[in-house]
């Protein structure tokens, strides 16, 4: 089967494909399906962007397609940023480091530094039919940022579990407990 990914981030795309290894799905970006619209997530929550993603992306291209919508949520914070992770500074050309810095700037020294992770898959077909999961993580925010792997808010996002951030664990190890992974496996469960 052919299943778009509905995104463009190159780190997404590395990430799904690894979980699709075997599993008989062809992982195509939303480059290669020749669709080329930026589509506006206007939901209010991770499963209605995730849903809107992955239908715009069927509907153009009349094949399968596949969305997540993930973010960060800082309990302190009132869950932000939330479904605003990706532009939390308010300008999309900032670097991910701008993102953590302005994030840890609002923190502040608080001492309830939980977050989680969060992240809400779509799986919509042209038959009408849609499949939806949802993953999380939990850790907390450090105060200065950690590791070199991952991206996004990985540098300060801890886990207390493993002793360290999850841009400190290997792309394989963040798979296996990442709010990802555990909606790809889900999800991956459903398709079967
Ligand atoms: P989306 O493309 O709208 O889902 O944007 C999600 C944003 O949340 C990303 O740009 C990152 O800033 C953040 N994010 C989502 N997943 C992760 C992760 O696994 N590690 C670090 N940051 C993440």
């Amino acid at each position: 089967m052919k299943l778009v990914l509905a995104s463009d981030n190159k780190n997404k795309l590395r990430e799904f494909r690894t979980l699709f290894e075997n599993f008989g799905v062809e992982l195509i970006s939303k480059a290669e399906s020749g669709f080329t619209e930026e589509v506006e997530e206007t939901g209010e929550t991770f499963a209605e962007n995730a849903r809107i993603k992955a239908e715009a992306v069927m509907r153009a291209t009349g094949l399968a397609a596949i969305a997540d919508d993930s973010g960060l949520c800082v309990d302190a914070l009132g869950g932000a940023p939330g479904v605003h992770s990706a532009r939390y500074t308010g300008n999309h050309d900032d670097s991910d480091a701008d993102r953590y810095n302005l994030l840890l700037r609002n923190l502040g020294g608080r001492d309830d530094r939980a977050a989680r992770f969060v992240c809400s898959l779509c799986c919509a077909f042209p038959n009408g039919d849609v499949l939806t999961a949802e993953g999380t993580c939990e850790g907390t925010i450090l105060s200065a940022p950690r590791g070199e792997n991952g991206f996004g808010y990985d540098p300060i996002f801890y886990l207390p579990e493993y002793g360290c951030t999850s841009a400190e664990l290997s792309g394989e190890e963040k798979n296996k407990i990442s709010h990802r992974g555990k909606a790809l496996r889900a999800i991956k469960d459903e398709l079967k």
